[in-house]
Parts: C-alpha cells; structure tokens; sequence
C-alpha cells in the first residue's frame, strides 16, 4: 500500500485548474506515459535551461536581441483596426529614457487593455528588437505588476516541450503541483546527505523548478544531483530487495555431469571460442553453488550467447530439471528456438516454444508436457509467464535482452520454481558503470572475442543523391546470389508526424520490387507474426534475395549468408542502434558491405555518429562513443542525454553516483532487510515516487 502521506502527489494532473482533456493528452505524450501522468511526473519533469530575465536597463540601454525586464508605463493602446483583424495590437509605453513598442498578435478583444491598463506601471520581460529604430517587444513573456515580481527571481526554467504546448501553461502546472507537495520525510542517510552536500527533496525540487541562480538547474549541481541520487538509490534498492530475495540459499544443486554438454559441443559445426568456453565453465560452477546464479552473460550481436545458453539448460537438463528462455520479441524467441533444436535434438534434449501464436491444442499439448517433465527447455516470449504455463522442475531461467523486461517479469518467471538460477542474456554491450543500473550487482561473464572466421565489415557512408548507383551494385550483387537487407526507418507516414521525408518501407518496396521483380520481400513491426516469420523464412532460404526491413530485424535476427546492407536516412539512426542493425550482416564466412545513405546536410552529430561507426565494429567502444557524443551538443551545459529507462539521472554526469547509491542501498537491506523502521518508512516512500515499488511486496515474501 503507497503511504497516504504521498497521495496528493499521485493525484492526476487534470485536477489542477487549467489542466484540462487537451493537455493531459500533451501530458502523457510528453512524459511518455499511457495513463494520465499525476503531479510527481510533473515534478520529475527537470529543466533543460533556463531564461535570465535579471537584466533591468532604462529603455536607452537596452541591448537589442538580448532579454529584458523593463520597468515602463502604459501611455497608449492601438487595437487593430476593425477591418483588419489581423494586424496587431500595439501598445505603447515608456520609461524616462525613451519608448518601447509591446506587440501583440491575434490577441483576443480586451486581453491586452487588461493586462496592461493605461497609466500604470508594468514589468515587461522578453526579448528586445529594434523595428524602424524603435526598441519592440513582440509578445512579451512575462508582464507582472510590483507585487508579481517581487516573488520571482527573474530566472525562468525552460522546459522539454511537445508541439502544442505551451511553456507557459507547463510552467503554471509545475509551480502548482509544487504547491501540493507535502512535507516528505528523509530517506537519504545523513553520512551521504553530509558527503554530498545534498539538501532536502523540498529544496531539490523547488530550486530546479524555480530557480534563484543560473547553475540551479545544472545536473551536476546539488539540487539535480539530489534527484539523481534519489533515482538511482530507488532502483538500487529494488534491485537489491531482488537480489536478497533471489540469493537466499538454494537447497539441492543443478549441474549434472556433462554428458548433454559433450554431446552438444560435439554436434557444433565449429569450436567454442575461448570466452564461449569460460563462460559455459563459470555458469556450471554457479549451478553447483548452493546459493542461485545471478549472472549476466554479456557479448555483441553474434558473439554466440545462444549457444552458452543452450549449455546452461543442457546443464541441469542432465540432472532431471527444467530451463526456460524468455525472449523479448516473437522473432528472436524464433531465432533462438531454430539455432538450439537441431543440436538440442541430436543430444537428446527436449524442446519446444511457446508464444503468442501457439494456441488451442497446440498450446494445451506444450503446457501439458510441460508439467510432466517432458521438455526440457521452453524457449519463448512473454507467453511463458502466463499463469497457467506450470514446470514440473524449473531450475533456470534465461532471460534475453533483459533490460527490455521489468521487474515483474523477471521475478514471474523464476517464480515458477524452486530457487530458480537466473541467467541474463545481454546483446546490446553496455559500458561497465552502467551494468549495475539495470542489473544490479550480478555476476558477469563477457563474450569479447567474435567466432573465428568472421570477416571485417567494409562500411561506408553514401550521400542519398548516389543512390542510383547504390541500386545499380544491389542489382549486381543480387545477379550473383548475394543476400541484401535495404532498411528503412518507418513503415507508414502516419507513424511520426513531421517526419514525411523519410523513407517509407513499403513505398521503397514498391520501387523496389519494380525495379528487381519477385526477388524483394519485406518485413515490417505491424506485420502478423507469420507473416514476418514466412518472409524472414523465405530470405533465409534465398528464395528472395532482397528484404526490405524496418528495425524489427535489429535484434537478433541471424541471416548467416546475409552479406549486405543499405540503411537509408542512416544520420536518424542512434549509434547503437546502427550497430545494431549492421550486426545483421558479417556473420558468415564471407566479406560483408554496409551502405549508410544519408541525407545531406549532416548535422555534427550525425556526422560524428557515421565516423564511428566507420571506423569500428567493436561494440564495446561503440557504446563508450556514444555515451562520450550523446554528451555534447549542450547549452549552458545542460545534458541532453539520459540512461533509458531512468528519468533525472544522467550517466556522464552522476557516474559516481552510481556506486554510491548501490553501496548505500546494501547498507539500508542490512541494517533494516524489511525496511520497517522510520527510515524504511521513508525508503517506500522513495520507492513509489520512482515507481519502484515492485519490489515492495517482496519484503513481505521473506
Ligand atoms: P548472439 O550473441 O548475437 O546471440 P548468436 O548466438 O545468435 O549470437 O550466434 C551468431 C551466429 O554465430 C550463429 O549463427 C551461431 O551459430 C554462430 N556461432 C556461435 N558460436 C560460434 C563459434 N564459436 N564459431 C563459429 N560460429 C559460431
Ligand atoms: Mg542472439
């Protein structure tokens, strides 16, 4: 149960007055959420800057196309002319040194007579311009009387925004939910809040979303930082509420005698790489432990995680138990279930896969057997962590891509046994510091090296105006029987507004299939499964030679004869996303080409992003550019990059936060394991502001 203490925090934004349908729909777009966002999502919605209106110059001095704060009477109003409603209305005012002209567009009738009365003083703040020699304010931002300014410090935060809406009316939201905070205890330990010079959650909040100097709103100052922590150290604590909950000591062990193992390792049609290797001995070493395996097992697309995978369920297969894969995509639960039947079949391992898509009989057979005993690995999506989907001995759990799961999910899935031993498959390589945001403190084993016999990637960046010749090569290479992906960022234009230059998918199709015929396919999300499946299917068997893709064949997907790819609008895609999709290619034996087209001018950014990608296929440096060049292109030194996943922390400015929210979260699980005290009390607070409170019930579950 959330203390009551927070609800008025958890009232939705539409109560406060101005907050009506429109903007909760603007809201949630905003904050990225499906229900209406409540007042705590406003207050974790941060500054990105801020506008200095501190300057306050007689009109004389006013330095043009700089912001302002006049101090001025009112003499004189000109309201358009009847006939012409459009022309705007233009007030006139002065101080002793000289006039300024406050214009104001399609300004409903009476709004400015009202809001700059004749005669009186006013405080006029906005950007200054000359017109025809005379100083002008279009629109002024603010217009206050001495009373109003006396309360502002003339520093005004500037806000994320979304098309239609308005800073203004975002403002007044944030500074009304501050009023509604209540007096919220302290969770943070005095030995951190002393060390880091942290002031309290009050004074955090309301000196970033009303600042008094320029730096307030800076993360790495005191107040964001305070945020950050308060993030970071919720998530820690979930974190580390799991992992008590998951390393409770197991009774009987799960590593059998290799017998399954050998037998696998025998039908492979290479060697294991030695990372592969050490990797499969560390996890059998965890299964023997008697406390549960919590290991990450980390490796770039196409390091062959699969495999090691299919080692560790061959593992307790051989003492009688029971594994299941969980993968986030029906594509990849596919992938996966098609590289481990064939070797799981000639070791005498069980098998099966159960999505979405098995139904009926089908189904009812898989869950059936299932509770027999008499599969040995399920491989899967979501699906397995239905209710009814019963193990008769469930003793691993694999989960791939995990971060892409929430808590929920991953605490669903070992539930289903007893003491299950997890095993967190990662493909995308996330710097180190970064490893225990999302998966705590675990332990990791990394694949670095990629299979003998990979060949280098030629990559190359083509201006979209080559792209004839681009077709010409595709035509050529797919006279000789090569596999070419052609991806495209968004399958229909309505997908993103303000986006129509980019390539649609089908219409590239289209183009396409003109061009080369029956040879082109394509797969795109708002596919059917099977119809994604029958389409990659077909590639995979060369019936069609050219597939037309959206992202969906960014994980996992695993063409081994695909040697070449074109990504169209290449500069829109993120670095690791790029890496990604190039990932698909270069893993056979052959030499493979990535074309990224793009469409000029190139941004430095974009630019930037190409040269990397370039120059390395290493994922691991891939991840640590990106991190070093989603840090620039700042104002005021404002980042605007963040952890997915994580709102006010920022991982190149609260690295070291990082471990100090983990270790403090390590302190609280030992001194008080079911957060009761005072302090505890507090610590659930924190955990449903960040919305962590998952892990809440688990404290019960002890
Ligand atoms: P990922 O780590 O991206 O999940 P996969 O497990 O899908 O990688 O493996 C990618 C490809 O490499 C597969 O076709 C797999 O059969 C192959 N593979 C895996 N291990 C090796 C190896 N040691 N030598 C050669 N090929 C391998
Ligand atoms: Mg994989």
């Amino acid at each position: 149960m959330r203390p009551s203490l927070l609800n008025p925090l958890f009232a939705p934004v539409t109560s406060l007055p101005g907050v009506g349908p429109k903007q909760d729909k603007l809201l949630r777009y905003l904050l990225s959420r499906d229900e209406t966002p409540r007042l705590v999502d406003l207050l974790l919605h941060l500054p990105s800057n801020v506008v200095d209106r501190r300057a306050r110059p007689k009109i004389r001095d006013a330095v043009p196309g700089t912001v302002v704060t006049l101090e001025v009477t009112v003499d004189r109003h000109r309201p358009p002319p009847p006939r012409n409603a459009r022309a705007p209305h233009l007030v006139y005012a002065s101080d002793d040194t000289g006039d300024v002209v406050l214009t104001f567009f399609r300004a409903k009738p009476g709004y400015v007579e009202k809001l700059l009365p004749m005669g009186e003083k006013r405080y006029v703040s906005g950007t200054l311009q000359m017109y025809d020699g005379i100083p002008q304010i279009v629109h002024p931002d603010r217009v206050l009387d001495e009373e109003a300014i006396a309360k502002l410090s003339g520093i005004d935060p500037v806000y994320p925004l979304t098309e239609g809406l308005a800073l203004g009316s975002l403002r007044r939201a944030i500074a009304q939910a501050l009023q509604k905070l209540p007096p919220l205890p302290e969770w943070i330990s005095p030995e951190v809040m002393r060390r880091c010079n942290f002031p309290s959650i009050a004074e955090a909040l309301t000196r970033v979303h009303q600042p008094v100097e320029l730096t307030d709103v800076l993360p790495d100052q005191p107040y964001w930082s305070r945020l950050a922590f308060d993030e970071l150290l919720a998530g820690q604590l979930a974190l580390a509420l799991i992992r008590a909950q998951l390393r409770r000591p197991a009774g009987v062990r799960n590593a059998g005698d290799g017998h399954l193992r050998n037998r696998i390792i025998d039908a492979l049609p290479y060697a294991l790489t030695p990372s592969q290797r050490s990797a499969a001995a560390a996890i059998a070493d965890d299964l023997k432990q008697p406390v549960r395996m919590l290991r990450l097992l980390q490796g770039d697309v196409g390091s062959g995680k699969t495999v090691v995978a299919l080692l560790a369920a061959a593992a307790v297969a051989e003492v009688g138990k029971q594994a299941a894969l969980m993968a986030p995509t029906e594509i990849l639960a596919r992938q996966h279930i098609k590289t481990i039947a064939p070797l799981a079949e000639r070791a005498g391992m069980r098998v099966a896969i159960l999505t979405g898509r098995e139904k009926g009989k089908e189904r009812r057979d898989i869950v059936t057997r299932l509770a027999e005993g008499e599969i040995d690995l399920l491989v899967g999506t979501h699906a397995l962590i239905q209710d009814d989907v019963l193990f008769k001995d469930l003793a691993l759990a694999i989960v791939d891509e995990q971060h892409r799961f929430g808590v929920r999910e991953r605490l669903a899935l070992t539930s289903k046994g007893e003491a299950v031993d997890v095993l967190v498959l990662s493909a995308t390589p996330i710097p180190r510091t970064l490893v225990l945001t999302y998966f705590g403190d675990m332990d990791i084993s990394e694949l670095r090296e990629k299979p003998a016999g990979r060949q280098p990637i030629d990559t190359r960046a083509v201006p979209i105006s080559r792209i004839e010749e681009v077709m010409d090569g595709v035509g050529r290479a797919l006279q000789s029987g090569k596999l070419v992906y052609w991806i495209c960022p968004l399958v229909e234009e309505s997908e993103a507004e303000g986006t129509e230059h980019l390539t649609n998918a089908t219409k590239r199709f289209e183009g396409l299939q003109k061009r080369f015929g029956d040879r082109v396919g394509l797969v795109h999300g708002q596919m059917k499964g099977t119809e994604k499946d029958r389409v990659m299917g077909q590639f995979a068997a060369h019936e069609i030679g050219l597939l037309v893709a959206t992202t969906v064949v960014e994980v996992g997907v695993d063409v081994p004869a695909a040697t070449i790819m074109v990504i169209e609008n290449a500069e829109r895609f993120g670095l690791a996303q790029l890496h990604q999709l190039r990932g698909r290619i270069g893993r056979g034996s052959e030499a493979s080409t990535c074309l990224l087209l793009y469409s000029e001018p190139l941004g430095e950014m974009s630019k930037a992003r190409l040269k990397v990608i370039r120059e390395t296929t290493d994922g691991f440096r891939i991840a640590e550019e990106d991190l070093k060049l989603r840090g620039e292109g700042d104002v005021l030194g404002v980042r605007q990059s963040g952890l997915p996943g994580y709102r006010i922390a920022r991982s190149e400015v609260h690295g070291q936060l990082i471990t100090q929210a983990r270790d403090e979260a390590l302190r609280i699980l030992k001194d008080d394991p079911k957060l009761k005290g005072e302090r505890g009390e507090a610590l659930r607070c924190l955990l449903y502001l960040y919305e962590r409170d998952e892990a809440i019930p688990l404290i019960g579950a002890g």
